[in-house]
């Protein structure tokens, strides 16, 4: 009787602890501490930024004192801004004026994953909890920040020993085609969306606009001819072979911004149809059908120059991005390394099977997802730890300064770790191996799929990045 009281008893304290687990307490378990703290001081290989230059990041304000990155350009350069934007700085604004009207912002935010990711940062780099700063505290931030980015050693300072990133993969989508590197630690990306306007010049007017990259202009520079279709596909593999030159790692494409992630195999009498005319004298289905025969010929190339590529998937124009339409171009192009970005966002699951029918192929990259959704991202992790081999998972910040850099990758390693240590607690997982997933997933994953990378390390040698001379 008493022996059974005991075992009773036991099993009630187990049962508690896991529903205590299930219910998010996960983040207090000694299992979860131990899985972040390995996973926190694993260098880390961060597949995807958008960091401009120093002196041209999109965070500068102009302000009475002068041109200046502060606490209203953090945030406008932010996830928040594209669901719930801060007020913006008026040109004759002091701080104090801008924050009256600002501090309002952030009330119907406070539990969202957009919002949560910018307040880690400001937590750990700053020791202010912006869930309940008060107007000294947001005065004194802001002056702070101002000071930090009066020299480009913030930046290098949070991005490779706060946030601990070794590597990191940047889309340089304000000049696609210079392949021109800004930080020693970066890895250049070669942002291939501009291409799919390529048929006709005019197409290219927005020169110095934030996703420039016009292919005329690069053949023109290099004595390349650019009168029919074909001399175009040429101007195209061109810009691969520099790119391959440069260093660049992977191809980028952002088109579910704008179309279908459904492309057509169409042939290339159809495609040479809309060569030379300019939109207006085109229909969609035109200019659908040179899009289509472009982004195969992309895939073609991808595989042929060994760079992987990186696709928006899921989280854009949702009428059509939908991961599953990519799944007839990833059948035929066996020999294309895809990289499904957001994980698919919010369709998680569908990226799961894509996995399983094609993973030899295909990898998932959560870059961005934690910060759309945490608890989504939650569920993805759990569910591709589930379905498919832990090599193929990837992950980035996607942001434009400091701050968000490392808030994105904090809420990144919260998230694996949490996932990791509710699968150690409900027995699925030995810690050993959860922490191995972990590193993997952080670091290792991205070094097995860019094995040149590896001559770029730089942590092992015990150096600090320090910007060049000017
Ligand atoms: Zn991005």
């Amino acid at each position: 009787m008493l022996m059974l009281r005991t075992l009773l008893t036991t099993s009630i304290i187990v049962e508690i602890l896991v529903i205590r687990a299930a219910a998010g307490e996960t983040r207090s378990t000694e299992t979860y501490r131990r899985i972040k703290a390995a996973i926190d001081a694993t260098p880390s290989v961060d597949t995807h930024d958008h960091l401009w230059p120093f002196d041209r990041l999109p965070a500068y304000t102009q302000t009475k004192a002068g041109r200046q990155v502060n606490l209203s350009g953090l945030w406008r350069n932010s996830y928040l801004s594209g669901y719930n934007p801060v007020i913006p700085w008026k040109p004759d604004d002091d701080f104090d004026s801008w924050w009256g009207r600002a501090k309002g912002n952030f009330e119907n935010v406070r539990s969202a994953s957009f919002y949560r990711y910018q307040q880690a940062a400001f937590q750990d780099l700053y020791s202010v909890d912006f869930d309940q700063i008060t107007d000294e505290q947001a005065h004194e931030l802001n002056r702070r920040i101002v000071e930090n980015y009066r020299d480009q050693r913030w930046v290098y300072h949070v991005v490779t020993e706060r946030a601990n990133i070794e590597l990191m993969f940047n889309d340089p989508h304000w000049a696609c085609l210079d392949f021109a590197q800004s930080y020693p630690w970066e890895v250049l990306v070669f942002n291939v969306t501009t291409l799919f306007r390529g048929f006709h010049p005019g197409e290219y007017t927005n020169e110095g606009g934030p996703w420039f990259g016009d292919p005329y202009a690069f053949a023109k520079k290099h004595g390349l001819p650019a009168d029919t279709f074909d001399d175009y596909l040429k101007i195209v593999e061109r810009l691969f072979i520099e790119a391959k030159d440069k260093g660049v790692a992977s191809l980028k494409c952002t088109l579910a911004y704008l179309r279908s992630l459904r492309f057509e195999n169409v042939s290339h009498e159809r495609a040479a149809a809309a060569f030379g005319k300019r939109r207006q004298q085109l229909s969609p289905e035109q200019v659908r059908d040179f899009e289509d025969f472009l982004m195969w010929r992309l895939c073609e190339l991808s595989a042929k120059y060994e760079l992987p590529f990186q696709i928006h998937t899921g989280q854009a124009r949702i009428q059509t991005s939908n991961p599953m339409n990519l799944v007839d171009l990833i059948d035929a192009n066996p020999k294309t390394k895809f990289i499904l970005f957001h994980g698919g966002f919010p369709w998680v699951g569908e990226t799961a099977v894509i996995m399983q029918k094609h993973g030899r192929h295909v990898w998932i990259d959560s870059v961005w997802l934690p910060e759309l959704s945490y608890s989504t991202a939650k569920r993805a992790f759990h569910e591709w730890l589930d379905a498919f081999p832990s090599n193929h998972i990837l992950w980035g910040a996607d942001c434009n300064h400091a701050e968000g850099i490392y808030g994105a990758t904090e809420l990144h390693r919260r998230c694996i770790s949490e996932v990791l240590a509710e699968k150690v607690t409900s027995g699925d997982l030995i810690e050993e191996h959860a922490v191995h997933i972990g590193k993997q997933i952080m670091r290792d994953n991205a070094l097995e799929l860019f094995p040149q990378l590896k001559d770029r390390l730089w942590k092992h040698k015990g150096v600090k990045m320090e910007p060049g001379p000017k």
